[in-house]
Protein backbone atom coordinates (compact mmCIF):
# COMPACT_ATOMS: atom_id res chain seq x y z
CA UNK A 1 0.00 0.00 0.00
CA UNK A 2 1.31 3.19 -0.72
CA UNK A 3 0.20 6.77 -0.03
CA UNK A 4 -2.45 7.18 -2.84
CA UNK A 5 -4.13 3.56 -1.42
CA UNK A 6 -4.08 4.61 1.39
CA UNK A 7 -6.07 7.67 1.29
CA UNK A 8 -8.22 6.40 -1.01
CA UNK A 9 -9.08 3.44 0.66
CA UNK A 10 -9.23 6.08 4.58
CA UNK A 11 -9.89 9.08 3.70
CA UNK A 12 -12.03 9.04 0.27
CA UNK A 13 -15.77 8.19 1.54
CA UNK A 14 -18.68 9.43 -0.38
CA UNK A 15 -19.05 13.15 0.23
CA UNK A 16 -22.08 14.36 2.25
CA UNK A 17 -21.56 17.96 1.53
CA UNK A 18 -23.58 19.37 -1.06
CA UNK A 19 -21.90 22.47 -1.24
CA UNK A 20 -18.32 20.98 -1.67
CA UNK A 21 -17.72 20.63 -5.33
CA UNK A 22 -14.69 19.06 -5.70
CA UNK A 23 -13.43 16.63 -2.40
CA UNK A 24 -10.62 14.67 -2.17
CA UNK A 25 -8.73 13.25 -5.46
CA UNK A 26 -7.52 16.70 -7.19
CA UNK A 27 -4.89 19.38 -5.96
CA UNK A 28 -7.33 21.35 -3.92
CA UNK A 29 -10.55 20.90 -3.08
CA UNK A 30 -13.62 23.21 -3.87
CA UNK A 31 -16.31 25.23 -1.73
CA UNK A 32 -19.28 26.66 -2.43
CA UNK A 33 -19.94 29.07 0.68
CA UNK A 34 -24.01 29.86 1.43
CA UNK A 35 -24.06 33.42 -0.15
CA UNK A 36 -24.54 36.08 3.28
CA UNK A 37 -22.32 33.87 5.71
CA UNK A 38 -19.15 34.58 7.02
CA UNK A 39 -16.49 31.66 6.93
CA UNK A 40 -14.81 30.72 10.32
CA UNK A 41 -11.42 28.92 9.74
CA UNK A 42 -9.53 27.01 12.41
CA UNK A 43 -7.05 24.75 12.92
CA UNK A 44 -5.58 22.14 15.77
CA UNK A 45 -2.74 19.81 15.95
CA UNK A 46 -2.62 16.84 18.25
CA UNK A 47 0.71 14.91 18.42
CA UNK A 48 1.54 12.55 20.35
CA UNK A 49 3.05 12.27 23.75
CA UNK A 50 1.61 16.00 24.26
CA UNK A 51 -1.88 15.71 23.43
CA UNK A 52 -2.48 12.20 23.48
CA UNK A 53 -0.99 9.20 25.14
CA UNK A 54 0.87 6.55 22.89
CA UNK A 55 -1.37 3.79 23.54
CA UNK A 56 -4.38 5.86 23.12
CA UNK A 57 -7.38 3.47 20.80
CA UNK A 58 -6.88 4.84 17.29
CA UNK A 59 -10.67 5.44 17.32
CA UNK A 60 -10.90 8.07 20.11
CA UNK A 61 -7.54 9.65 18.20
CA UNK A 62 -9.82 10.02 15.32
CA UNK A 63 -12.73 11.19 17.22
CA UNK A 64 -10.99 13.70 19.43
CA UNK A 65 -8.73 15.01 16.72
CA UNK A 66 -11.76 16.74 14.89
CA UNK A 67 -13.96 16.80 17.99
CA UNK A 68 -11.57 19.79 19.40
CA UNK A 69 -11.59 21.45 16.22
CA UNK A 70 -15.70 21.14 15.60
CA UNK A 71 -15.50 22.81 19.51
CA UNK A 72 -13.66 25.88 18.31
CA UNK A 73 -16.14 26.22 15.55
CA UNK A 74 -19.10 25.71 18.57
CA UNK A 75 -17.12 28.73 20.69
CA UNK A 76 -17.78 31.58 17.55
CA UNK A 77 -21.48 30.45 16.78
CA UNK A 78 -20.47 28.74 13.39
CA UNK A 79 -22.05 25.72 11.74
CA UNK A 80 -19.04 23.29 10.82
CA UNK A 81 -19.27 22.63 7.09
CA UNK A 82 -15.73 21.26 6.10
CA UNK A 83 -12.75 20.06 7.11
CA UNK A 84 -8.83 18.88 5.65
CA UNK A 85 -6.51 16.32 7.65
CA UNK A 86 -3.12 16.61 7.53
CA UNK A 87 -1.70 13.06 8.69
CA UNK A 88 1.98 12.47 9.36
CA UNK A 89 2.32 8.71 10.05
CA UNK A 90 5.65 6.60 11.16
CA UNK A 91 4.31 3.92 9.10
CA UNK A 92 1.38 2.44 7.31
CA UNK A 93 -0.86 -0.17 10.11
CA UNK A 94 -4.02 -0.91 8.57
CA UNK A 95 -5.58 -2.16 11.25
CA UNK A 96 -5.01 1.47 13.48
CA UNK A 97 -5.90 3.52 10.13
CA UNK A 98 -9.24 1.47 9.98
CA UNK A 99 -9.54 2.42 12.87
CA UNK A 100 -8.57 5.70 13.23
CA UNK A 101 -11.17 6.40 9.88
CA UNK A 102 -13.89 5.01 11.65
CA UNK A 103 -13.76 7.26 14.39
CA UNK A 104 -12.87 10.59 12.69
CA UNK A 105 -15.86 9.72 10.35
CA UNK A 106 -18.05 8.95 13.04
CA UNK A 107 -17.83 12.39 14.39
CA UNK A 108 -17.74 13.99 11.09
CA UNK A 109 -21.33 12.21 10.40
CA UNK A 110 -22.87 13.28 14.03
CA UNK A 111 -22.06 16.60 13.41
CA UNK A 112 -22.41 16.94 9.73
CA UNK A 113 -19.12 18.04 8.82
CA UNK A 114 -17.41 16.72 5.37
CA UNK A 115 -13.39 15.60 5.15
CA UNK A 116 -12.82 17.29 1.57
CA UNK A 117 -8.97 17.02 1.50
CA UNK A 118 -5.60 17.04 3.48
CA UNK A 119 -2.18 16.06 3.19
CA UNK A 120 -0.60 12.28 4.17
CA UNK A 121 3.61 12.55 5.12
CA UNK A 122 5.32 9.54 6.34
CA UNK A 123 7.33 10.63 10.60
CA UNK A 124 6.47 10.95 14.06
CA UNK A 125 2.69 11.17 14.37
CA UNK A 126 0.97 13.88 14.24
CA UNK A 127 -2.67 14.97 13.33
CA UNK A 128 -3.52 18.38 11.79
CA UNK A 129 -7.11 19.62 11.07
CA UNK A 130 -8.30 22.52 9.47
CA UNK A 131 -11.86 22.97 9.55
CA UNK A 132 -14.26 25.86 7.92
CA UNK A 133 -17.72 26.70 9.14
CA UNK A 134 -20.15 29.21 8.19
CA UNK A 135 -22.12 32.10 10.44
CA UNK A 136 -24.19 35.00 9.94
CA UNK A 137 -22.61 38.24 10.70
CA UNK A 138 -25.34 38.94 13.25
CA UNK A 139 -24.61 35.49 15.25
CA UNK A 140 -20.85 35.58 15.62
CA UNK A 141 -19.39 34.53 19.10
CA UNK A 142 -16.29 36.61 19.73
CA UNK A 143 -13.92 36.58 22.84
CA UNK A 144 -13.79 40.32 22.81
CA UNK A 145 -17.90 41.04 23.18
CA UNK A 146 -18.63 41.02 27.09
CA UNK A 147 -19.40 44.04 28.59
CA UNK A 148 -19.34 44.54 32.26
CA UNK A 149 -22.52 43.60 34.39
CA UNK A 150 -22.77 40.48 31.92
CA UNK A 151 -23.78 37.29 33.81
CA UNK A 152 -21.02 34.05 32.92
CA UNK A 153 -22.60 30.42 31.90
CA UNK A 154 -20.71 27.57 31.85
CA UNK A 155 -22.02 24.49 30.24
CA UNK A 156 -21.94 20.50 31.47
CA UNK A 157 -18.72 20.24 33.46
CA UNK A 158 -14.86 21.25 33.98
CA UNK A 159 -12.33 18.92 35.29
CA UNK A 160 -13.41 15.45 34.70
CA UNK A 161 -11.19 15.04 31.57
CA UNK A 162 -8.23 16.19 33.44
CA UNK A 163 -9.22 14.07 36.38
CA UNK A 164 -8.80 11.13 34.10
CA UNK A 165 -5.33 12.27 32.69
CA UNK A 166 -4.35 12.29 36.57
CA UNK A 167 -5.80 8.76 37.58
CA UNK A 168 -3.52 7.75 33.88
CA UNK A 169 -0.64 9.12 35.42
CA UNK A 170 -0.94 7.47 38.58
CA UNK A 171 -1.46 10.97 40.48
CA UNK A 172 -5.15 9.33 42.19
CA UNK A 173 -7.31 6.94 41.94
CA UNK A 174 -10.81 7.40 40.75
CA UNK A 175 -13.37 4.22 41.05
CA UNK A 176 -14.11 1.89 38.13
CA UNK A 177 -17.47 4.01 37.19
CA UNK A 178 -15.72 7.42 37.66
CA UNK A 179 -12.90 6.28 35.44
CA UNK A 180 -15.30 5.38 32.39
CA UNK A 181 -16.77 8.89 32.87
CA UNK A 182 -13.97 10.96 33.02
CA UNK A 183 -12.04 9.01 30.16
CA UNK A 184 -15.17 9.39 27.89
CA UNK A 185 -14.54 13.27 28.65
CA UNK A 186 -10.98 12.79 27.84
CA UNK A 187 -11.34 10.88 24.89
CA UNK A 188 -14.30 11.33 23.50
CA UNK A 189 -15.66 14.71 23.87
CA UNK A 190 -18.73 16.29 22.66
CA UNK A 191 -18.28 19.80 21.11
CA UNK A 192 -21.17 21.92 22.27
CA UNK A 193 -22.23 22.59 18.16
CA UNK A 194 -25.69 23.11 18.87
CA UNK A 195 -25.30 25.06 21.94
CA UNK A 196 -22.33 27.43 19.81
CA UNK A 197 -25.03 28.31 17.00
CA UNK A 198 -27.96 29.09 19.00
CA UNK A 199 -26.15 31.33 21.76
CA UNK A 200 -25.25 33.42 18.53
CA UNK A 201 -28.65 35.03 19.63
CA UNK A 202 -28.63 35.37 22.80
CA UNK A 203 -25.03 35.95 24.47
CA UNK A 204 -22.13 38.78 24.21
CA UNK A 205 -18.71 36.21 24.16
CA UNK A 206 -17.86 32.68 24.36
CA UNK A 207 -15.01 30.14 24.35
CA UNK A 208 -14.44 27.00 24.28
CA UNK A 209 -12.73 25.64 27.76
CA UNK A 210 -9.51 23.99 25.93
CA UNK A 211 -6.68 25.14 28.36
CA UNK A 212 -9.02 25.18 31.86
CA UNK A 213 -11.61 27.48 33.00
CA UNK A 214 -9.78 30.00 35.07
CA UNK A 215 -7.37 30.60 32.00
CA UNK A 216 -10.12 30.43 29.51
CA UNK A 217 -12.40 32.90 31.01
CA UNK A 218 -9.54 35.18 31.39
CA UNK A 219 -9.32 35.19 27.68
CA UNK A 220 -12.62 36.37 27.50
CA UNK A 221 -11.88 38.84 30.62
CA UNK A 222 -8.65 40.16 28.64
CA UNK A 223 -9.78 40.71 25.17
CA UNK A 224 -13.24 42.70 26.19
CA UNK A 225 -11.22 45.08 29.14
CA UNK A 226 -13.28 43.99 31.68
CA UNK A 227 -12.94 41.24 34.96
CA UNK A 228 -14.41 38.07 34.95
CA UNK A 229 -15.89 37.32 38.48
CA UNK A 230 -16.44 34.00 39.17
CA UNK A 231 -18.17 32.16 42.59
CA UNK A 232 -15.98 29.31 43.71
CA UNK A 233 -19.78 27.28 44.75
CA UNK A 234 -21.48 27.95 41.90
CA UNK A 235 -19.20 25.99 39.66
CA UNK A 236 -20.74 22.54 38.61
CA UNK A 237 -18.21 19.66 39.71
CA UNK A 238 -18.04 16.76 37.89
CA UNK A 239 -20.59 14.31 38.02
CA UNK A 240 -18.35 11.67 40.30
CA UNK A 241 -19.76 9.51 42.18
CA UNK A 242 -16.72 9.66 45.03
CA UNK A 243 -16.29 13.61 44.36
CA UNK A 244 -16.13 13.81 47.96
CA UNK A 245 -13.27 11.65 48.12
CA UNK A 246 -11.02 13.16 45.85
CA UNK A 247 -12.47 16.77 46.22
CA UNK A 248 -9.27 18.87 46.42
CA UNK A 249 -8.01 17.50 43.00
CA UNK A 250 -11.52 18.04 41.76
CA UNK A 251 -11.64 21.82 42.73
CA UNK A 252 -7.87 21.82 40.82
CA UNK A 253 -9.05 19.94 37.79
CA UNK A 254 -12.60 22.69 37.73
CA UNK A 255 -10.73 25.54 37.87
CA UNK A 256 -7.33 24.37 35.68
CA UNK A 257 -8.02 21.15 33.82
CA UNK A 258 -8.51 21.34 30.07
CA UNK A 259 -9.58 18.97 27.63
CA UNK A 260 -13.18 19.19 28.56
CA UNK A 261 -14.71 21.06 25.39
CA UNK A 262 -17.38 23.05 27.33
CA UNK A 263 -18.16 26.56 26.50
CA UNK A 264 -18.00 29.45 28.64
CA UNK A 265 -20.20 32.63 27.45
CA UNK A 266 -21.42 35.51 28.78
CA UNK A 267 -24.89 37.35 28.24
CA UNK A 268 -26.64 40.42 29.25
CA UNK A 269 -29.05 39.26 32.83
CA UNK A 270 -32.03 39.75 30.29
CA UNK A 271 -31.51 36.82 28.88
CA UNK A 272 -32.09 34.10 32.16
CA UNK A 273 -34.93 33.05 31.15
CA UNK A 274 -34.24 32.41 27.54
CA UNK A 275 -31.01 30.81 28.39
CA UNK A 276 -33.25 28.52 30.79
CA UNK A 277 -35.42 27.93 27.97
CA UNK A 278 -32.16 26.96 25.54
CA UNK A 279 -30.86 24.69 28.07
CA UNK A 280 -33.89 22.52 28.84
CA UNK A 281 -34.89 22.42 24.86
CA UNK A 282 -31.38 21.24 23.85
CA UNK A 283 -30.69 18.84 27.16
CA UNK A 284 -27.57 20.55 28.00
CA UNK A 285 -27.01 21.86 31.41
CA UNK A 286 -26.14 25.49 31.67
CA UNK A 287 -25.26 26.94 34.93
CA UNK A 288 -24.25 30.74 36.03
CA UNK A 289 -21.51 30.80 37.30
CA UNK A 290 -20.13 34.55 37.79
CA UNK A 291 -20.32 38.28 36.39
CA UNK A 292 -18.28 40.78 34.69
CA UNK A 293 -17.65 43.58 35.94
CA UNK A 294 -15.20 46.98 35.58
CA UNK A 295 -11.33 45.97 36.21
CA UNK A 296 -9.13 42.93 34.84
CA UNK A 297 -8.07 39.72 35.12
CA UNK A 298 -10.12 36.58 37.13
CA UNK A 299 -11.37 36.76 40.69
CA UNK A 300 -12.65 33.54 41.73
CA UNK A 301 -14.24 33.86 45.25
CA UNK A 302 -15.04 31.46 47.61
CA UNK A 303 -18.43 30.63 49.64
CA UNK A 304 -17.80 34.02 52.16
CA UNK A 305 -16.76 36.40 49.33
CA UNK A 306 -13.45 36.48 49.39
CA UNK A 307 -11.04 36.27 46.19
CA UNK A 308 -8.82 32.75 46.14
CA UNK A 309 -5.23 33.54 46.45
CA UNK A 310 -3.51 30.73 44.03
CA UNK A 311 -5.39 30.16 40.99
CA UNK A 312 -4.44 27.33 38.69
CA UNK A 313 -2.47 27.91 35.39
CA UNK A 314 -3.65 26.98 32.05
CA UNK A 315 -2.21 25.02 29.90
CA UNK A 316 0.82 27.09 27.92
CA UNK A 317 3.06 25.04 25.56
CA UNK A 318 5.40 27.01 26.05
CA UNK A 319 5.44 28.28 29.28
P1 LIG B 1 -0.66 17.11 -3.86
O1 LIG B 1 0.48 16.30 -4.42
O2 LIG B 1 -1.31 18.00 -4.84
O3 LIG B 1 -0.29 17.75 -2.55
P2 LIG B 1 -1.59 14.82 -2.58
O4 LIG B 1 -0.97 13.72 -3.34
O5 LIG B 1 -0.96 15.23 -1.30
O6 LIG B 1 -1.78 16.05 -3.52
O7 LIG B 1 -3.10 14.45 -2.27
C1 LIG B 1 -3.94 13.91 -3.25
C2 LIG B 1 -5.37 14.19 -2.89
O8 LIG B 1 -5.67 13.51 -1.68
C3 LIG B 1 -5.65 15.66 -2.63
O9 LIG B 1 -6.97 15.93 -3.07
C4 LIG B 1 -5.59 15.79 -1.13
O10 LIG B 1 -6.42 16.83 -0.66
C5 LIG B 1 -6.08 14.42 -0.70
N1 LIG B 1 -5.51 13.96 0.58
C6 LIG B 1 -4.20 13.72 0.86
N2 LIG B 1 -4.05 13.28 2.12
C7 LIG B 1 -5.30 13.24 2.65
C8 LIG B 1 -5.82 12.88 3.93
N3 LIG B 1 -5.04 12.47 4.94
N4 LIG B 1 -7.15 12.98 4.11
C9 LIG B 1 -7.94 13.44 3.13
N5 LIG B 1 -7.54 13.77 1.92
C10 LIG B 1 -6.23 13.69 1.67
MG1 LIG C 1 0.15 16.87 -0.76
Amino acid sequence: MDEFDLIQRYFHRPLNSSQCVLGVGDDAALIQPTTGKILAVSADTLLEGRHFFADVEPYKLGWKALAVNLSDMAAMGATPKWFTLCLTLPRINETWLSAFSDGLYSAANLYGVALVGGDTTSGPLSISIQILGEVAPKAILRRDGAKAGDDIWLSGATGAAAMAVAHRKGLLVLRDEDLAHACDRLDLPLPRVELGIALGKLANAAIDISDGLVADVGHIASRSGVQARVWFDQIPLPAFSSAALVLPQCHDACLGGGDDYELCFTASPNQRAAIAALAAEIGVPLTRIGEMTAGSGVEILNAEGHPLTSLPQGFNHFS
